[in-house]
């Protein structure tokens, strides 16, 4: 098969030249202390020259053939080309749908405005892109005889998901560690229902992160968390995928939000395979949003990167990215300066708002789509995205996970939001004359607001 051929390892990022096996239990350089990356024998993958590469992936999109049908495993030669077909853990994540914002790009006014539906997957976050890879390699190392007891993650909510339906389907124990009173209801059933072991901790993201870096320090539990590149290998077919969808054609800016920053790295490695491999010859930009209450990366664009802060995050609405400590913030800087990046930043009242308006285009966004869709607005209004610009906001999640947010927009209760949009349901009496009064209202307030 194909996948013999071709090899990748860990490498360390920092270029100090250690390199591991990619069944081997390591996350950081032993050398140097560094994160790792996924490095791929490129010679070996360049002699396919890049029209068949096209038309290998694309003969797999919609195909059933264990386990090439998955948006990720589609693309296995480029993710992860060692791992026996038969320890696949796969719900053929992936070919998530490209929603043609219509309504609302002629809102701000622009032509090509388009939403990646990455939370229109099995547990409803892009989280399922990476961690189909990760369980894959336990579950092979498992077969190989490797002591693993479970496998563990801190998180802000999705992963947490994404790691115990994986495991549940693979029959691998899992543990996650979860800041209480700081994820949505539905986040936290997740994990529940999928008989992971649930540690609720009384602190934020960052402290449930220091826990699980000391739990995982015998090797006997495996580490899920992103700073673990095997997971950023999977999250990298993002970007293979949506230039695939526009027919090899590459969008010219590219929205998404960020928390612990694996997935930018995630997003910029992928194109970067594309330039290197003669699929595509120009780079998008890239914008990564971030919460005003959460914004360390921000602050240090700010500062053009000069150095990087780690800060105690605000809550905020978006809470899969209230994050202060990135792990993987050194390669974030690194792809957002090879993809002309910008960084912006949202309020609550802004993500809300954006929020709410896309919903009433046809979307239902997550307060962190929210947050990149605020960013859109912003750097439009700006006149540094241009009304042409073909433009792709990641939605990172399912808003169905968050009908709390939802909900408490509409009731008027969140913080430091005003509900310009509130839409609540009206209460009436089961009489038709007042069901025709109370319509002759809303009809006559919806018709002045389209009229504006
Ligand atoms: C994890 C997550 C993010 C942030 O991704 P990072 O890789 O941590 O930057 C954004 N949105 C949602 C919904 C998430 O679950
Ligand atoms: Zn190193």
């Amino acid at each position: 098969m194909d996948g013999e051929r071709y090899s990748a390892e860990f490498r360390c990022i920092a270029g100090c030249g250690e390199r591991y096996p990619l069944d081997e239990i390591v996350y950081r350089c032993e050398k140097c202390g560094n994160l790792l990356e996924v490095a791929h024998d490129m010679d070996r993958l360049r002699e396919k020259s890049p029209a068949r590469w096209r038309e290998l992936f694309d003969s797999r999109v919609g195909n059933t053939t264990w386990p090439y049908g998955s948006g990720v495993w589609g693309k296995k030669e480029w993710v992860c080309p060692g791992v026996d077909n038969e320890n696949i853990v796969s719900m053929f994540e992936g070919n998530t749908n490209l929603f043609w914002a219509k309504r609302l790009g002629e809102m701000l006014g622009m032509k090509d405005l388009w939403v990646k539906m990455c939370g229109n997957s099995h547990t409803g976050s892009f989280k399922d892109l990476g961690m189909t890879v990760l369980v894959s390699m336990v579950n092979e190392m498992i077969g190989r005889g490797k002591k693993i007891q479970a496998v563990a993650c801190a998180s802000t909510g999705d992963t947490s998901a994404s790691l115990a339906a994986y495991c549940a389907y693979a029959g691998i124990p899992s543990i996650v560690f979860l800041p209480s009173n700081k994820i949505s209801t539905a986040q936290l059933v997740q994990p529940m229902s999928n008989d992971s072991i649930v540690m609720s901790l009384d602190t934020n993201f960052d402290g449930c992160m220091k826990v699980v870096q000391e739990i995982t320090k015998d090797n006997t539990i495996y580490l899920a968390n992103s700073m673990n590149s095997l997971r950023v290998e999977g999250q990298k077919t993002i970007s293979v995928e949506m230039v695939q969808q526009f027919d090899w054609e590459v969008p010219d800016v590219i929205i998404i939000p960020g928390g612990n920053l694996g997935n930018v790295s995630a997003l910029g490695n992928g194109f970067s395979m594309m330039m290197e491999l003669g699929l595509i010859s120009k780079k998008p930009r890239i914008v990564l949003a971030q919460a005003e209450k959460a914004n360390p990366l921000y602050r240090s664009y700010l500062k053009g990167f000069s150095d990087f802060e780690a800060i105690t995050p605000g809550k905020t609405l978006a809470s899969a990215i209230q994050i202060g400590d990135p792990v993987s913030y050194r390669k974030a800087i690194k792809a957002l300066r090879d993809f002309d990046g910008i960084v912006e930043q949202a309020t609550e009242d802004e993500l809300a708002d954006a929020a709410a308006l896309s919903d009433r285009t046809g979307l239902y966004s997550c307060p962190h789509t929210g947050v990149a869709l605020a960013a859109l607005i912003k750097l439009v209004e700006k006149q540094v995205i241009s009304k042409n610009d073909r433009t792709i906001v990641i939605s990172t999640a399912h808003g169905l996970k968050f009908s709390e947010f939802k909900i408490g927009y509409h009731e008027g209760s969140l913080p430091e939001v005003q509900s310009r949009r509130a839409n609540m349901p009206v209460p009436l009496p089961p009489d038709a004359g007042r069901v025709r009064e109370a319509l002759e209202k809303e009809l006559a307030a919806r018709a002045k607001e389209a009229a504006l």
